[in-house]
């Protein structure tokens, strides 16, 4: 239905001018402080320098005067002074001025978290960690975003906000002449869709900051000090000891009231011509601000008394405002909005030259941890609400289980900030997010020992399921292997083991495929692989025992892969290419290697007989680290001049033919005389498994490093697909967004860069080749047919900043992630790849146990044979299964009456579990996965127990679904009526629930 006319047009200008002349400019002033959970500096320093002052005279200042307010963004640190420094006359006024609405929460997640390179399960963590908190302690739910640092925006957000209940998001950071002309048109808000699958069911109003951003102007016509921060600049390591900071701006005195007036009444009414209605936010504040608040707002109350009793003169009103008040004035305006699609606002360039997409690719290993971390909390959360339904008075007490898992939680939340993950922290904040990573992960193994009655020291994952059994006594070795996803799945395993041979037995003794064969780079290590069929959450036991079978190629059934030595070549020899060329099968491949260069050269689709030629190798970028010869490239921004080069030599290569996987070993080097290679490439190719999901996945693992200085790395697969430079890439794991090539006048290269979080594929009308990945990394099509992941990067330069803050990214690590290819026809990968992504994500469990000391038949209950598995159909995800702990009253009533004065906070509610389910496919894509698809809660989670009670919430589950009443904003243009998309039904007597494309549905599940 088209609902935009004509008349309608014309009507709409009028009005809109009207109010524009008939009022004064209305200004919104906003407090705030953007307090960055690390970057430059550790939370621990900018809690002791500053965030600590900001609340407690915060606080203070607006207990005092009652026009005052203030917006309260991320909640890490308001927790950490809640906590640990507030008084109890603090704890009152906090809760005095949120009654007042003086106070406000703003996201309340527990950062502000990156949109270009965080997965979408870690943000709606980090959410979820935030609103429990606020709403256990205050009853307060955060209807509105303040995204106003995040380096360029995803469509996911904005879904993920309107599922979380708010009613209108903001954001900022978007490439610079874009914005410039949604200034110009007007068009700085808008309503989004960020998901054509859910579409106006999941839109959500958004406001885009204009070119000043989230920070006061900074320049005043009468003083060369910054303009209204009159807290100067906050001073590390130590807060002054005489209160005075550096760069203050000059006091609002007599002498300096008027022209203080009169710049700010100037800047209001500059950016109010950016905007439809009358209303301006003008935020009041910006990085590490309002400490002091005292003189602040001593000054900043004089002038807004000043320009309110000239209002008439300047044709403005101030007043100090929350967010929300500002929105609802927006609202209240009845005006209609624009609709934006699903598109985002990626990549985010700040000038020409200034592309912000170098962040995609820095610091790897931070990266991978971060992803790694939360996957290893998805697997214990799990297991923990098994253990517990079934044992809740078993010896894993409740209360210490949460303090594990509370943890990581809050380390996998803290690293989304958006200068955590992207990389763009200095060396000292990276190593506190790896040392909570870390501490958490060690923690939650402790967990696991407990749950499994395991000797505590598992290394489950620091050691990447590395066996060393004590061989002068023990010939054997037990192990668990537990599936985190709510699907059957047929995998193998890969566990470095020190024997040359191995035997693998299920729990019914029954013998299981294996293989076995010498570790790269090892004389003393081999890789043992054991293909393991799990049921959706669920663990089995294996038996491995190492024994010997001289002269053999198989050992029961297990087999020994032997490996084929390739020499080196030397690029500048290399002759005619496709001559002599190794085949390697799959069910589903057929890959062909080069012997004249040692590169891949095609790999064949078997079921479409489709062949694509295929090379892969590194090439790099040389980049700019001298700023007095042009633009720099840093750990925020990707710069170069000239195109990629190759980045070695000589290749030499390995294959190992065998019966459950084939591997092809590819050794890079610099310069033709080097010992030491500076990449390799070792790709698993699966020969003896029918599995289809198996048969698809060409596994492939990265060495990366040490880098040459001021170097950027990709790898470069050039294949015949004809894509015109079409690449299409995800937003946060969540949707695939289509990126056709842009020809910019300047930067073209970096400026066609885009994150890839766990998906991205070029395509032709006959084939896709599809990359998976376990981390995020920068991706582009650069030519035709050609697609480069950027792996690493390491760089110096000598701007004065960037050296200051050291923040120039001399990252000298090796760097070893991992990729899945898939190749096959658009239909056939897309059947697959959203599934293919998770079992990527989310790696079977494995854990060494000791020998057991009596038969596994007498053991305990819990570690007795196969559990019932948990299985969803395979469009549908489970997204999360955990115990919160949260001590709230789901009943919003209740739970308000519980926060008043003298009332007893009520105990936390254990048995309240956690569950999400996402529908991973967009309508249409596939003609069945598409579906809507419908299934019986109960029944699913009959092998975890009996389910009781099922109530549907909200995203991060503090709202009652039928409750959550979204502000309803007019829009222009046509309204997409697609017929996929339903209302949330909510859930039957008998716990059936229907999902439909790209939701994701929320419930408090109780067991009996
Ligand atoms: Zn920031």
């Amino acid at each position: 239905m088209r609902r935009l006319t004509f008349s309608f047009v014309l009507l709409y200008f009028t009005v809109c001018l009207s109010e524009n002349v008939a009022s004064p400019i209305q200004a919104f002033v906003i407090p705030h402080s953007h307090m960055d959970v690390g970057w430059v500096y550790t939370v621990q320093e900018s809690m002791h320098a500053y965030a600590a002052n900001v609340y407690t005279t915060v606080v203070e200042e607006l207990s005092r005067v009652k026009h005052r307010k203030f917006i309260a963004v991320e909640q890490e640190f308001f927790r950490i002074w809640w906590d640990t420094v507030a008084s109890g006359q603090h704890k009152k006024q906090v809760r005095q001025l949120l009654r007042d609405g003086r106070l406000e929460f703003i996201i309340g997640g527990q950062v502000m978290h990156d949109e270009a390179v965080t997965d979408l399960d870690d943000a709606i963590l980090q959410l979820t960690e935030g609103h429990g908190f606020l709403y256990e302690t205050f009853g307060v739910r955060p209807r509105f975003s303040w995204h106003v640092d995040p380096f360029g925006a995803s469509a996911t957000t904005p879904v993920l906000f309107a599922l979380a209940g708010f009613h209108a998001h903001l954001i900022s950071r978007i490439d610079y002449d874009l914005k410039s002309n949604m200034q110009k048109n007007k068009g700085l808000q808008f309503v989004w869709r960020g998901s054509p699958s859910l579409g106006e069911k999941q839109e959500i109003f958004t406001h885009t900051m204009d070119q000043f951003s989230y920070c006061t102007p900074s320049y005043l016509p009468f003083s060369n000090m910054s303009g209204f921060y009159w807290n100067g600049v906050a001073l590390f390591p130590d807060p002054p000891k005489d209160g005075v900071y550096p760069n203050m701006s000059v006091p609002v005195l007599d002498s300096t009231l008027e022209p203080y007036a009169q710049t700010m009444v100037d800047n209001i009414k500059q950016r109010a011509q950016w905007f439809r209605t009358n209303h301006l936010l003008w935020p009041w504040g910006c990085d590490k601000q309002f400490y002091n608040s005292s003189v602040q707002f001593s000054n900043m109350d004089v002038l807004v008394d000043y320009i309110n009793q000239h209002s008439d003169k300047f044709g403005v009103t101030v007043q100090y405002a929350t967010l929300s008040e500002y929105f609802q004035a927006v609202h209240q305006s009845n005006l209609t909005w624009e609709v934006r699609g699903d598109q985002d606002f990626l990549p985010y360039s700040t000038e020409p030259f200034q592309a912000w997409t170098g962040f995609y690719a820095s610091r790897n290993i931070l990266k991978g941890v971060a992803r790694k971390a939360s996957s290893q909390l998805h697997a214990v959360e799990t297991l923990f609400v098994r253990y517990h339904i079934s044992y809740p008075e078993g010896p894993v007490t409740t209360d210490w289980a949460l303090e594990k898992l509370r943890a990581l939680r809050w380390a996998v939340s803290e690293v989304q900030h958006h200068d955590g993950i992207t990389g763009t922290e200095s060396p000292k904040v990276a190593d506190m997010y790896m040392e909570h990573l870390t501490q958490g992960m060690m923690g939650v193994e402790e967990l696991l020992a407990a749950i499994f009655l395991l000797p505590q020291s598992l290394g489950t994952f620091q050691n990447m399921h590395k066996l060393q059994p004590d061989l002068s006594k023990d010939l054997e070795q037990h192990i668990i292997v537990y599936n985190p996803l709510a699907w059957n799945i047929t995998t193998y395993i890969n566990l470095t083991v020190t024997f040359p041979m191995a035997l693998v037995f299920d729990e019914s003794g029954k013998a299981v495929l294996a293989q076995i064969q010498e570790k790269a780079n090892s004389t003393s290590e081999y890789d043992l692989f054991i293909v393991a069929e799990l049921g959706g959450l669920q663990f089995r036991k294996y038996l491995i025992k190492f024994s010997s079978c001289p002269g053999s190629t198989r050992c029961g059934m297990t087999y020994t892969a032997k490996l084929v030595k390739f020499g080196r070549r030397n690029i500048n020899q290399w002759r005619r290419t496709g001559r002599k060329l190794l085949p390697i099968f799959s069910d589903c491949h057929k890959l062909l290697f080069d012997q004249e260069t040692n590169l891949l050269h095609s790999i064949t689709d078997r079921h479409k007989q489709r062949k694509v030629r295929i090379t892969q190798d590194f090439w790099e970028y040389e980049s700019n680290g001298d700023v007095h010869k042009g633009p720099i490239s840093d750990n925020y921004i990707f710069s170069t001049n000239t195109s990629a080069v190759p980045a070695y030599k000589a290749v030499s290569m390995e294959i190992i033919p065998g019966k459950v996987i084939s591997e092809i070993r590819q050794y890079f080097y610099r310069d033709l005389k080097d010992e030491d290679y500076a990449y390799s490439v070792v790709t698993r190719v699966p020969t003896g498994l029918k599995d289809k999901h198996l048969c698809q996945r060409l596994e492939q693992r990265y060495s990366v490093g040490p880098l040459v200085v001021n170097r950027e790395v990709v790898l470069m697969t050039r294949t015949g697909l004809k894509n015109n430079r079409t690449i299409f890439t995800d937003n946060n794991g969540y949707q695939m967004m289509k990126r056709t090539y842009k020809a910019f006048a300047n930067n073209s290269i970096p400026r066609n860069y885009y994150p890839v979080v766990r998906t991205a594929y070029i395509e032709d009308d006959s084939s896709r080749l599809v990359v998976l990945t376990e981390r995020a990394h920068g991706v582009s099509s650069q030519s035709d047919g050609q697609l480069e992941v950027m792996l690493h990067r390491r760089l110096w330069n000598n701007q004065e900043w960037n050296r200051g803050y050291n923040l120039t990214l001399n990252d000298s690590s090796v760097v070893q992630p991992v990729l899945w290819l898939m190749l096959g026809s658009a239909a056939a990968t897309a059947s697959l790849y959203h599934r293919e992504a998770l079992e990527l994500q989310h790696r079977p469990v494995v854990m060494a146990i000791g020998r057991p000391q009596k038969p596994w038949k007498q053991q305990e209950p819990w570690t007795s044979p196969p559990v019932r598995p948990v299985v969803l159909p395979s469009n549908l995800h489970l997204q999360t299964l955990s115990v919160p702990g949260w001590a709230y009253s789901p009943n919003h009533t209740k739970n308000q009456q519980n926060m008043e004065p003298g009332k007893n906070q009520p105990v936390p509610d254990y048995n309240r579990i956690l569950l999400r389910i996402m529908h991973l496919y967009e309508t249409g894509e596939d003609p069945e996965l598409s579906k809507p698809t419908t299934i019986n809660l109960k029944e699913v989670l009959q092998g975890i127990g009996e389910v009781k009670e099922v109530r549907e919430r909200s995203l991060t589950g503090t709202w009652d679904i039928s409750d959550l009443q979204r502000w309803k904003w007019e829009t222009s243009g046509e309204i997409d009526k697609n017929d996929g998309v339903r209302n949330f039904d909510g859930v039957t007597k008998d716990f059936s629930v229907t999902i439909s494309p790209k939701e994701i549905r929320t419930f408090f599940i109780h067991f009996k």
